[in-house]
């Protein structure tokens, strides 16, 4: 149980975040929702945290493609919620393009959001955490951490950028009580998934249905995909106390991918 804990879940208006947000929530924790998207659904996301868990749910639209903003939701989520207990980095984008043809505006935007923003929120994070004596810090990686593939090299270089920021987080901390972990997880059907299955089908002329089939079939040996509910279980474990000495771990959640 984390009754009273104060959680900021990056990028969670959607998709895995969203996930993490509601199981934290479920634990009891108040949380800082934070992302885009349509000021009115955000709003019923927000409110509805706090009616289905009896906990308090504020809400930053702070863009993380910059790093001053990036601090200033740690700031922004003390001043709202009283101080900030668990950090889960999760928001993220991708860009898929062979590399002479990565257009250099979208190699920055990936890694500043994806790997830049984690830096500065746990930058900020960290002195409120060491005067705790506790802190618990997700990093939303990939298989993609952990393993490469054709076409993503922003994402591949950004995300085994955060898997090294996170063993060099949990060194520092260290003894602290402060936890840092990063989480792998293979494809997951989010609308950021989705959006690269719709080009995968428009592409190979094939439905939707046989595009994630295919999409499966070259990287995840189980066959299915992974679920928010199943990472957010994963993240409740490391911010319990069951988790206080795993720490600079990197967790596989991938249907068999990176076994290959
Ligand atoms: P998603 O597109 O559904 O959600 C991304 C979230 O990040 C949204 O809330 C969006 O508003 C937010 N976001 C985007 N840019 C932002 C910015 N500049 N500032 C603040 N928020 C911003 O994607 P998802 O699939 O849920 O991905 C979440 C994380 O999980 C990402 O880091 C992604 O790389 C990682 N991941 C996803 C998969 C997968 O299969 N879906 C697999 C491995 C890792």
């Amino acid at each position: 149980m984390l009754r009273g804990k104060v959680a900021v879940v990056t990028g969670s208006t959607s998709g895995i975040g969203l996930g993490l947000a509601r199981a934290l929530a479920a634990e009891g924790c108040d949380v800082m929702l934070n992302g885009f998207g349509d000021a009115a659904e955000i709003e019923a996301l927000r409110a509805g945290l706090e009616r289905d868990h009896g906990v308090r749910a504020g809400y930053s639209g702070a863009d993380l493609g910059d790093g001053r903003a990036a601090a200033g939701l740690i700031a922004e989520a003390t001043g709202a919620l009283g101080r900030v207990d668990i950090l889960v980095n999760n928001a993220g984008i991708q860009h898929v393009a062979p590399i002479e043809e990565f257009p250099p505006e979208k190699w920055d935007a990936v890694l500043g959001i994806n790997l830049s923003s984690a830096f500065h929120t746990i930058r900020a994070a960290l002195p409120a955490m060491r005067q705790a004596g506790w802190g618990r810090i997700v990093n939303i990686a990939s298989a993609h951490g952990l393993v490469a593939s054709p076409f993503k090299a922003a994402y591949v270089a950004a995300k085994h950028g955060l898997v090294g920021l996170t063993k060099v987080t949990a060194l520092e901390c260290a003894g602290s009580g402060i936890t840092c972990n990063a989480v792998c997880p293979g494809w997951v059907r989010t609308p950021l998934v989705e959006r690269q299955i719709e080009a995968r089908a428009a592409e190979r002329g094939v439905s939707i249905d046989q595009a994630a089939a295919d999409m499966l079939g070259d990287k995840q040996p189980s066959g299915a995909f992974v679920t928010t509910e199943q990472l957010g279980a994963l993240a409740v474990f490391l911010c319990g106390g069951a988790a206080a000495q795993v720490t600079g771990a990197a967790f596989s959640m991938d249907g068999g991918w990176t076994a290959q």
